[in-house]
């Protein structure tokens, strides 16, 4: 058997420490954690791992940056400069970003580059939204003039998952300095590295320290996540990972009424209708579910299909799996890498063998030739899947997919919504008014038709049912991370 190893990136730390009020610091217990690299499971790194006391340390600095400014009180414009100057240090660096990023997590590294430079855009779209902000005003003629008053919160904390790190880090880190708050990230746990870089790309940006800082560290009771959630200097939480964790969180912060914002799990259908475009709707659920090793929140991983061209889809999809190429994370032609950690390697692996006796095994099922270790899923297809099959209901959160027949636009909406998850949608159907009457009806936060998912970010993000709470994106996310004082003058 043959071991699978990977080459470390050029520029490694020796170890990853929290950063607070502008410096690398240890745990003040001095604890640490292993850090695996997901092609040899090996530790490859020690992270400081916080407790209460971190976080409460991390807590005051983001509070003094808050109070003493100058960041929450600098003129949009000020702050819209700093932003851009992060977006364009990300871009310098996008390449030893994508590079780390990539052997944390195992996801394939042409892909890491491209959430390298969405974590980018991030910054550069907020930059350009706080400057083009504006807030309501209204007048009773010759009685009273009305205006809204936007205020930064405070301290927003910050806990992510380990899907995409750095880009999902960015999606919150943006739009919460860029109206004025101080932050403490916690980043997930299987994936610390790329969030260590956030600290030297501030720094040469230019942002004053104390605005950002980070606390690595686990999620439970008594570590970084849970005692984020809890400190009651703390007024808002956006947090992104698995509904059961948004659940407890929910309860954690209800004693202090926090701000919430939750993006959680999701179990997506793509619909796919006789009369839609086979070829693209094929090509579409394939890059749906197999991208980003199908460790993606919004990934496709039910389809359903018409039954008049189901065999045919059935048999074209299969074979287009088998094509999909898996391969070490850092060469450039590799379409599904690693999984990041062996914990999540055993769940999904565990569904691939659910689901050999809820469905009909087409494509994978397994490891794939030649990746006798690691943490490699060959794309795995099982067609037939009744909707009561634990792999039709459940995230798996990997490169599986369910495949389910239906006879009529009733029918196919019934088992779309059949989920407690309600957080992406993507119909295929050349029907103009089907497609979208379907959108309407279906109860997802966000729907594609015809179409790959790609991301406006003006528009609203977030999900329905178990997949989440409010919506960030564009002006929400602004809204989320500031108040909105009202100011009443009679005339
Ligand atoms: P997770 O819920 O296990 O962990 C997410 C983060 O929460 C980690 O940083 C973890 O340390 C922390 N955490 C865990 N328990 C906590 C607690 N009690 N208090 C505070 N923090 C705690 O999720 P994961 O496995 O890292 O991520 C995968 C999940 O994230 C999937 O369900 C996926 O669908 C979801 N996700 C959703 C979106 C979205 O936008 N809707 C995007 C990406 C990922």
């Amino acid at each position: 058997m043959t071991q699978q190893t990977t080459t470390p990136p050029d520029g490694l730390p020796d170890q990853i420490r929290h950063y607070i009020d502008g410096a690398f610091v240890d745990s003040l217990d001095g604890t640490t954690f292993d850090v695996l690299d997901p092609v040899s499971n090996e530790t490859y790194i020690q992270a400081a791992s916080g407790g209460p006391d971190d976080i409460d340390r991390a807590v005051q600095a983001a509070q003094r940056a808050f109070h003493e400014g100058p960041w929450s009180t600098m003129l949009p414009r000020e702050r819209s400069r700093v932003l851009h100057r992060i977006a364009d240090v990300v871009e310098s660096r996008g390449e030893q970003l994508a590079a780390m990023e990539s052997f944390d997590s195992g996801l394939p590294i042409t892909q890491a580059a491209g959430q390298a430079r969405r974590a980018a855009e991030n910054f550069r779209f907020f930059a350009d939204l706080i400057v083009a902000q504006t807030d309501d005003a209204f007048k009773v003629p010759g009685r009273q003039a009305n205006y809204v008053n936007r205020k930064p919160i405070g301290v927003a904390g910050l806990i992510t998952p380990w899907n995409t790190p750095f880009m999902l880090e960015s999606w919150k880190l943006a739009p919460a300095i860029a109206t004025g708050n101080s932050v403490v990230l916690k980043p997930a746990e299987f994936t610390p590295l790329s969030a260590s870089l956030w600290a030297g790309i501030f720094e040469e940006a230019g942002l004053p320290a104390g605005v950002f800082n980070l606390v690595n560290g686990f999620g439970e009771e008594g570590y970084a996540g849970d005692s984020l959630v809890k400190h009651p200097d703390v007024p808002l939480i956006s947090f992104t990972g698995e509904s059961t964790t948004g659940q407890l969180i929910f309860a954690n912060a209800a004693p202090h009424l926090k701000g919430l914002s939750m993006e959680l799990g999701g179990k997506s259908p793509a619909v796919v209708f006789a009369d839609a475009d086979l070829e693209a709707a094929i090509n579409a659920t394939i890059f749906g579910v197999f991208s980003l090793n199908g460790e993606r929140c919004t990934a496709g991983s039910r389809i359903l299909v018409e039954r008049s061209v189901y065999d045919e889809f059935v048999e074209r999809y299969a074979a287009q799996a088998k094509r999909v190429k898996v391969g070490m994370p850092d060469e450039a032609e590799t379409e599904v890498g690693a999984l990041v950690h062996p914990e999540h390697f055993e769940k999904v692996m565990s569904y691939v063998e659910l689901g050999k006796s809820e469905g009909r095994l087409v494509a994978g099922g397994g490891r794939p030739e030649g990746f006798e270790t690691g943490n490699f899923v060959a794309p795995t297809v099982f067609a037939d899947v009744p909707s009561d099959a634990r792999i039709f209901q459940e995230e798996i959160f990997g490169p599986v997919v369910a495949i389910t027949p239906f006879d009529t636009e009733e029918e196919a909406l019934a088992l779309a919504n059949n989920t407690k998850y309600g957080l992406a949608a993507y119909v295929w159907t050349n029907d103009l008014k089907r497609s979208h009457t379907f959108a309407q009806a279906v109860e997802a936060g966000m729907v594609w038709l015809n179409s790959n998912n790609v991301r406006d970010l003006r528009t609203p993000f977030g999900g329905v049912k178990a997949s989440g709470l409010g919506h960030e994106g564009g002006y929400r996310s602004i809204d989320f991370y500031t108040d909105q004082q009202a100011v009443h003058i009679n005339l």
